[in-house]
């Protein structure tokens, strides 16, 4: 639904002729201003919009970005990085295929390099198949809703899947398998691909100096998470993830999360202890031989109600879990 309403904020942002030159010229938070800009070391930043969050760092020569947010807000998470230095943007990872963080690669494309793990490519070439496959259904349903602008939504997504051509999507074009770094003065970044969590092609970038890590949607900070099961996700592959993640990251770290507020490592932990409740719920009522319909009527974790999200996805999530216990 957040999704939704982003679009139709940034329809009328660029109705109004809001660009990135006036970004740039006006600083200070507007009533709407998508945007917010947190500095996090001297030279890396956490930058909040209507999407995933984008994290940037400021090397000697050059700007690094992680993710890129939607389409039309592209201009603006330049006009932003640009109120805070003059270095030119040469790189752009994609922390993973949803649209939310890659929607922006079109805008980016012109002038950044972008780097994401193999699935990542992959599945956003496979994307027009999958939105014909799954948007004609949730456009039914959302016609029935009468939830107009998610009808809008669905329809341009599949008026643009049946168009678009599969060298014109703005997909990652240098990819790696397993790892990637990148040195930038004398900072050391580090791109790791987890097992599969959120989705299959999930990739952590660890600035080694500043100590930040950006998670992507590996970690949602009070917000309950997506997982997508068809997008290759896993509710089990989240903990093998993110103790992946904790085994190589020091304590003091900053962590900027796919959704929510910047954190640190209790932060993290915290989620960390959301998903171990999830998988433990499930193994443990289906290894009682509890039907899957009788768990997802009944299943609640009460500590995670006011987290963002638990009416939305929580069931969501309890049926990845059951699905995957043993
Ligand atoms: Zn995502």
């Amino acid at each position: 639904m957040k999704r939704v309403c982003s679009f139709i904020l940034v329809f009328i942002l660029s109705a109004m002729g809001w660009t990135a030159e006036t970004q740039t010229q006006h600083h200070e938070q507007k009533p709407d201003d998508p945007f917010r800009l947190q500095k996090l070391t001297d030279s890396t930043y956490a930058l909040y919009g209507e999407g995933g969050n984008v994290g940037f760092h400021i090397g000697p020569d050059a700007v690094l970005v992680i993710d890129s947010q939607y389409r039309k807000l592209a201009p603006g998470i330049v006009g932003q990085i640009q109120s805070v230095t003059d270095k030119p943007i040469k790189y752009l990872i994609n922390t993973h295929f949803h649209g939310d963080h890659v929607g922006g690669n079109e805008y980016f494309i012109k002038f950044a390099i972008i780097l994401a793990q193999d699935n990542v490519r992959k599945r956003m070439l496979a994307s027009p198949q999958r939105i014909l496959e799954d948007y004609p259904k949730r456009l039914e349903d959302a016609k029935k809703k009468g939830d107009t602008e998610s009808v809008q939504f669905f329809e341009e997504q599949i008026e643009w899947a049946k168009k678009v051509k599969i060298e014109e999507i703005a997909a990652p074009f240098m990819t790696f398998d397993s790892e990637f770094n990148i040195y930038m003065g004398d900072e050391a970044i580090h791109v790791w691909h987890t097992p599969p969590a959120h989705t299959d092609g999930d990739g952590v970038v660890f600035f080694e100096k500043e100590k930040v890590v950006h998670m992507g949607d590996l970690f949602f900070n009070k917000v309950i998470p997506f997982i997508d099961v068809k997008g290759g996700g896993s509710a089990r592959g989240y903990l093998t993830a993110i103790d992946k993640v904790l085994s190589r990251i020091p304590a003091d770290v900053q962590v900027i999360p796919g959704h929510g507020e910047v954190t640190n490592i209790d932060g993290l932990k915290a989620f960390r202890q959301y998903i171990q409740a999830l998988n433990d719920t499930a193994a443990k009522a289906k290894s009682a031989g509890k039907s899957k319909d009788d768990f997802l009527k009944e299943v609640d974790l009460p500590a995670y109600k006011d987290w963002n999200g638990y009416s939305d996805r929580f069931k969501q999530n309890a049926e990845a879990a059951y699905d995957e216990a043993k």
